[in-house]
């Protein structure tokens, strides 16, 4: 079995990130700004904002966190989110999710200007995907699918299936693999036999955030096996991140996989400012043009 190192390949893209972004900069004498807004005290949430705000600076992103607390207003929320709208020095602005309950994340969600939406979540960059002329694609599924370019994988006639159906993750997963020509089925909550099901696919993305919902006996022999899922656990006393998907059982039981931690999680947060650096070279194009 050929692990999928997430670690390696996001590096791989930082390393040249790092220097598109120094000649945008040459050439532009701009910096790139990413602003995550955090609301509340999720300590996951903090774990993946530290690492978001840390990379980004590696890379030569002006990176910066507005922390909220968790019972601020709607309409505060919706303030902070204008006020950077029209900041001319930012050019990416994610929302870390999920949100407190009394937060409603699609209403949040809509007050971002699609030009800085840097995870593609906004209406009409949703729309945008599904026409094909997104401005940048959601991170998570473009970070899966850079590594199966990396790897060499191909996925034209592939019978693949995405467990989950989230608008994040599990949606513009199906959407880029049907892209790619691979024939998809999206499974979800309701399904009904989900091992049978995936057992006859190629590639299996788990989305579903179930832990150890899918194991070696869920697969055939020479699939590919993609881990969306992280969940943070305790095993001997340690902290430790494990998956929807029990990797221990594959070793040589498939051809792929991604371990957790270490697959798909950096790919998500390298995507992240890949998009922020496409969606400050967008700005700047149309600001030349205008
Ligand atoms: P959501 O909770 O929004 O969506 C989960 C999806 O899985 C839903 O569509 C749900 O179905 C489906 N589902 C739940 N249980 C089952 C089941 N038993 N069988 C089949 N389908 C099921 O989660 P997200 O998409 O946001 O995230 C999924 C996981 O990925 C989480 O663990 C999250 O932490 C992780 N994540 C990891 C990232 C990374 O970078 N590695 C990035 C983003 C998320 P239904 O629609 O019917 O409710």
């Amino acid at each position: 079995m050929q692990i999928l190192d997430g670690r390696l390949v996001a590096q791989k893209i930082r390393t040249e990130l790092k220097r598109k972004i120094n000649s945008f900069y040459e050439k532009n004498k701009i910096v790139p700004g990413l602003v995550v807004i955090l609301v509340g005290d999720n300590p996951a949430s903090q774990v993946y904002v530290r690492q978001k705000v840390k990379m980004a600076k590696q890379v030569g992103i002006h990176s910066k966190v507005l922390s909220l607390p968790k019972d601020v207003s709607f309409d505060k929320l919706k303030q902070t989110i204008q006020n950077l709208n029209t900041d001319p020095a930012i050019h990416a602005l994610l929302v870390q999710l999920p949100l407190p309950s009394s937060l409603a994340w699609k209403e949040v969600i809509a007050h971002i200007d699609p030009r800085k939406d840097p995870d593609c979540l906004t209406a009409e960059n949703q729309g945008l995907a599904w026409s094909g002329q997104a401005r940048v694609l959601p991170c998570t599924p473009a970070g899966i699918m850079k590594l199966f370019e990396h790897y060499n994988i191909t996925l034209k006639g592939k019978k693949a299936v995405v467990v989950g159906r989230s608008q994040i993750v599990g949606l513009p997963m199906a959407q880029l693999l049907l892209r790619a020509n691979a024939t998809v089925t999206v499974c979800h909550s309701y399904t009904k036999n989900l091992s049978q099901i995936t057992k006859e696919a190629d590639l299996v993305v788990a989305a579903a955030g179930r832990q150890g919902l899918l194991g070696k006996n869920d697969f055939k022999r020479d699939a590919i096996v993609v881990d969306v899922g992280i969940h943070r656990t305790v095993e001997n006393n340690k902290k430790i991140l494990k998956g929807d998907v029990l990797f221990e059982e594959l070793k040589n039981g498939v051809s792929y996989a991604t371990p957790v931690p270490g697959g798909v999680g950096p790919m998500t947060v390298t995507m992240l400012l890949e998009n922020t650096f496409q969606l400050a070279c967008l700005a700047t194009e149309s600001r030349t043009h205008a």
